[in-house]
């Protein structure tokens, strides 16, 4: 049966399965087989899509199946690409499939029937590659710290080596301005460069700059972009049209041919890593796409992660210090003020310090702006029956429900399910609400109350939704048509605010105290992010950190803004109690909608893993609740697995799983691996 073949496929499903199957190509379908083009088989009893990962003229196994149709008139993915996907894959234990499928371009899918071969346009035209003209005049005199960093570059692009640095530069040192000039040179050697960046900086300045410097010759990624542009964004930089692409994580895979350089920008950003299987971390496939097609990688941060910065003591990365402010920007000052002592008598939601109020009212009558920061939306993130107590849980999460009041409703930050606030309380009967705790909502009514004659605008991802919002707020505050701007971490990443003298970090409390070892690490990179967003020339701003816990070391260390020290304190920290980088960690989630049947398989499993790691150098920790038990009706159990090697984790877990699998029906428990988790909710 076999021999009816000429040549057989080895196709990667997007399931959970992670070996390549083999389908027959008969003869009408032979000339349109190529590695990285989908094709419709029959799997089971079902038709799927699947992507080509192998041709070969022989295999040894019977009863080939014929491939039905091919569905892409060029490869999507190439050699190189499927590769990563295949190290992906491995190292963050998910089917092959599953990573490629993150590889596509947006909008395209494996799994089920789609016979859509028509999804990807013919686009084949030959278009001469333009000059080498670039757009664009370097206005800013490099400083010395710049030009040494550029010398180091331009050495390895010089020798067409691979290299990996970490750029360490203070907010305001000009990290985008190396950007720039190093990509230029990539250019000029005809190669492709790519910039991943947080999301939220693709609405930015930093997109028009790049555009100012190499107009038609970006390709941008942008959630917010219709499918179909981006869609023809990939074919541009796919056919060589674009040569340098600016995008969030999935960028990383980017169809360019000859990447020279990728770049991470405020590397240390969690959005980099992806929270639903595949779980990988943009920032560290880029390091590795960077070695295997022999490209430069930077990464780029003010506040670099702790891994990152270890691995410039190991020598795995290069370090380049940007240790001062381009002339013309001086760093802020950062003072904290003490909330128990220092609070306005008259302010029942208990927002403002006195400190703060006098501060905001200066600048308001030197025509200058103020930014306040909260991070965390809405108006009320509590609300409370007075009779019994009773909080408004979501039915969905086990997680409180937030009150947004322009809309006069409850929402749930991880569903987004929504209900009235009830009129009488469904435990006591009783007809009176409190609503407790701030939100970014709450911070813009109470302004308005102490400043009324203040222009006040609120960005936060409830506002930032509506289109063109995002530019309309950044262009009011340019043309300083904004007194006080309140904001979530939207306002930290990677945007300047040089007219802003007064930057008000209404609690730093929330952040310290989540249940997360790097909780001390994301409020040091979001304190310092905030506070650098401040100040230029004459006016080199103020910011103010209010707390509860003004002896915290980590918000002392934000007020001098000195991350060696930070780095120092910290590094002693996770030594001490064996924490990544000094430990490889795998988070294992068991999720279902039944919670004893959750629990019963998170208890097995876990002492099934204890069994096989007796005797090894590994720690087990759990299986315990996790910290937000449920979500979306599905409850959450966590266990974590800690070792030396991740080499070790990964076949101790994978044998395990196999074994459990074997001697346990689990039915719709899902068992999920994340390998370097980044939250630990
Ligand atoms: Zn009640
Ligand atoms: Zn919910």
């Amino acid at each position: 049966m076999t021999e009816k073949f000429a040549k057989f496929i080895e196709v990667a499903l997007g399931y959970g399965i992670d070996i390549p199957f083999v389908y027959g190509i008969p003869d009408d379908l032979s000339d349109h087989v190529e590695i990285g083009k989908r094709v419709l088989v029959p799997f089971r009893n079902k038709e799927v899509t699947g992507c080509i990962v192998g041709i070969k003229k022989e295999t040894g196994i019977e009863n080939i199946r014929p491939a039905l149709a091919v569905l892409d008139p060029f490869p999507l993915l190439s050699p190189k690409i499927l590769e990563l996907c295949k190290w992906i894959s491995e190292y963050y234990m998910c089917s092959w499939g599953q990573a490629i499928e993150a590889a596509f371009p947006a909008g395209v899918k494996l799994k089920g029937k789609t016979g859509n071969s028509g999804i990807m346009p013919d686009y084949s035209k030959d278009k001469p590659v333009d000059d080498l003209i670039v757009p664009g005049k370097n206005t800013f005199p490099l400083t010395e710290a710049q030009q040494n960093a550029l010398n180091e570059i331009f050495e390895s692009t010089n020798a067409n080596r691979f290299q990996s640095y970490l750029l360490e530069g203070v907010t305001g040192s000009g990290k985008t301005e190396v950007y720039i000039r190093s990509i230029k040179k990539i250019l000029e050697k005809g190669l492709d460069s790519i910039l991943l960046v947080p999301e939220i900086s693709l609405t930015s300045t930093l997109v028009s700059r790049f555009e100012t410097h190499f107009g038609e010759k970006i390709g941008v990624f942008h959630s917010r972009l219709t499918q179909s542009k981006r869609r023809s964004e990939w074919l541009r930089i796919k056919n060589g049209d674009a040569k340098i692409v600016i995008g969030p994580r999935s960028a990383v895979f980017a169809p360019v041919k000859n990447p020279g350089m990728i770049i991470v920008d405020e590397e240390h950003d969690s959005s980099f890593k992806q929270d639903t299987a595949p779980c990988y971390n943009g920032r560290d496939v880029a390091v590795l796409r960077g070695k295997m097609e022999n490209a430069e990688v930077i990464l780029g941060s003010a506040t670099p992660s702790i891994e990152s910065y270890a691995n410039t003591i190991t020598g795995k990365y290069k370090l380049l210090n940007l240790p001062e402010r381009v002339p013309g920007r001086k760093l802020p000052s950062v003072i904290t003020i003490d909330m128990r002592t220092d609070r306005v008598k008259d302010d029942p939601a208990k927002i403002f310090s006195r400190h703060l109020l006098t501060g905001i009212q200066e600048r308001i009558s030197k025509n200058e702006q103020t930014i306040l920061f909260l991070n965390r939306r809405g108006f009320a993130p509590m609300v409370l029956c007075r009779n019994c107590g009773a909080n408004q849980i979501c039915k969905h999460c086990d997680i409180a429900m937030v009150y947004h009041e322009s809309a006069d409703i409850l929402r749930c930050h991880y569903c987004n399910s929504r209900k009235k606030v009830p009129s009488i309380c469904p435990h006591c009967g009783s007809g009176e609400f409190g609503y407790y705790g701030i939100g970014t909502e709450r911070i813009e009514e109470e302004a308005r109350k102490f400043f009324p004659d203040a222009r006040i605008a609120r960005l936060d991802s409830d506002t930032a939704r509506k289109r063109g919002y995002f530019d309309k707020i950044m262009k009011s505050l340019e043309e300083k048509n904004i007194d006080i701007l309140v904001g979530t971490q939207l306002l930290a990443k990677g945007h300047d605010y040089p007219d802003i003298t007064l930057i008000g970090i209404i609690s730093a409390d929330g952040m310290l105290n989540l249940p997360d070892f790097r909780a001390g690490e994301r409020t040091f990179q979001l304190l310092t992010q905030v506070s650098g967003r401040a100040g230029r020339g004459e006016s080199p701003g103020e910011v103010v950190i209010q707390t509860y816990n003004p002896d915290h070391y980590i918000l002392k260390l934000a007020i001098k803004q000195d991350y060696k020290e930070f780095y120092k304190q910290e590094d002693r920290f996770r030594r001490a109690l064996k924490l990544p980088p000094y430990s490889r960690i795998v988070q294992i989630l068991v999720r279902g909608k039944n919670e004893k049947r959750t629990i019963k398989t998170a208890i097995g499993f876990a002492s099934k893993l204890r069994e096989s790691i007796s005797g090894r150098n590994m720690e087990l920790l759990g299986p315990a609740e996790a910290p937000i038990s449920k979500i979306q009706s599905k409850y959450r159990w966590h266990i974590l697995l800690k070792g030396d090697e991740i080499e070790s984790l990964h076949g101790t877990i994978k044998k395990t799983y196999e074994e459990f699998l074997k001697d346990n029906k689990i039915g719709n428990i899902e068992i999920l691996l994340d390998v370097d988790p980044q939250s630990q909710l």
